[in-house]
């Protein structure tokens, strides 16, 4: 194993949550579990549901310790809001030995079989903890006859069972099953708060990092804190110490904001050729151009936000400078035209799903896109057929 693997594996479980408050961003969710455990208010099934990465899992297995530890002293005689993290359910839990804690995978058993196992478990009482908590992660996986197996015993749980779902597609899941579950919506992590994170991360990990930098991995990770801190090993690993901005947009495969500006613009300005130019030299760079055209997609949106609303140019995740363009933009290009940007971006993602050569199909939207840019709009189209007809009305009186 390379040191590269070791380190990435490392960190990403380091700062795995083990308490509650320890969760990153999920306030409301952990305040609603801290009441239902204080007030002995518990469901028989939960289901968690948000992207990937925002603590679904984590927030699963705490509350399985929360459910069954018992103290240090081993003397609790009901849920703890903190598990102590010392006894041996918390310990079994946290090393994924409990035998009454049982953890599924749904993505990988999708079978009624699968959750027949499960289902007949349930009638044994726990061997040892308060209860027996069921974990079944990715549970839109299963198929119908394992959903209508697990609703059986929905219905009329043993009072020392407690099923856990999670899962990242919400409308998967049958409406009979929700409907028997408390369901919590962990929402995307926001960018204050990763920023936050990742960079108590690193000083804890004495790593030296910049603002900038840090921003970078929280816009990429998009409300994820387990992408974020993937992203994050990423970048140390392979930094050596010196970590600049530049260097962990290079790692992340993105542009710089300032090439997606000058994209943006030689794109509008028909200058074409120019901005073929740079997205190959961009490519060599190790920049993908799927990501290119995400970010000219979310600077397209910046700028039509901009153009309608003015002083919403403040609320944008820019510097001061980036800002200052985004405004300029908006002085320059109608909505129309801004509208049509976004809608031949957005087929453009349609087409790279087809394509074997993605760069080709990024440069083949590029180009068509130049051309909008030097597309009179139609009061330009009509104004001018006015004025040509105007002429011709003068040619002839004269
Ligand atoms: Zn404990």
């Amino acid at each position: 194993m390379d040191n590269t693997e070791k380190t990435y594996k490392v960190l990403a479980r380091k700062y795995r949550p083990s308490t509650l408050e320890e969760l990153v961003g999920q306030d409301v969710l952990v305040q609603t579990i801290t009441n239902a455990i204080k007030t002995n208010r518990l469901a028989h099934a939960y289901i968690f549901t948000g992207i990937r990465g925002v603590g679904k899992t984590s927030t699963a297995r705490i509350f399985a310790k929360s459910l069954n530890c018992v103290g240090a002293d081993g003397k609790a005689t009901g849920p703890q809001i903190k598990p102590c993290g010392v006894c041996e359910h918390c310990r079994a839990i946290a090393e994924d030995r409990d035998i009454d804690v049982i953890e599924m995978d749904a993505a990988s058993r999708t079978g009624v079989d699968d959750i027949r196992e499960i289902i007949d478990g349930v009638q044994y009482k726990p061997s040892s903890a308060r209860y027996k908590v069921y974990i079944i992660d990715e549970v839109h996986m299963l198929s119908k006859s394992a959903f209508n197996a697990l609703l059986k015993t929905l219905e009329e749980p043993p009072e020392y069972t407690k099923f856990i779902f999670a899962t990242t597609e919400i409308r998967k899941v049958p409406a009979t099953v929700l409907s028997r579950c408390q369901r919590f919506d962990l929402p995307r992590v926001e960018m204050d708060v990763l920023c936050k994170h990742f960079k108590h991360v690193c000083e804890l990990e004495n790593v030296k990092i910049d603002d900038e930098s840090i921003q970078i991995i929280a816009k990429t990770a998009d409300g994820s804190v387990r992408d974020g801190m993937s992203f994050l090993d990423q970048v140390i690993s392979n930094c050596d110490g010196d970590i600049t901005a530049e260097k962990v947009s290079k790692i992340l495969g993105l542009a710089s904001k300032n090439v997606i500006f000058e994209l943006f613009e030689d794109i509008m300005t028909g200058q074409i050729q120019k901005a073929i130019d740079l997205i190959d030299v961009q490519y060599k760079l190790g920049v993908d151009p799927v990501l290119v055209l995400t970010d000219l997609l979310e600077m397209t949106h910046y700028i039509t936000r901009v153009k309608i609303a003015p002083q919403s140019v403040g609320l944008l995740p820019l510097i001061p400078e980036e800002q200052d363009k985004v405004r300029q933009f908006a002085g320059k290009f109608s909505v129309a035209v801004l509208a049509r940007v976004w809608q031949m971006l957005l087929k453009g993602f349609d087409e790279l799903k087809k394509v074997p050569n993605v760069l080709s199909a990024v440069e083949m939207i590029l180009i068509r896109l130049s051309y909008i840019g030097m597309m009179p709009s139609p009061v330009e189209i009509l104004e001018k057929i006015e004025n040509q007809n105007s002429a011709e009305v003068q040619k002839k009186n004269s």
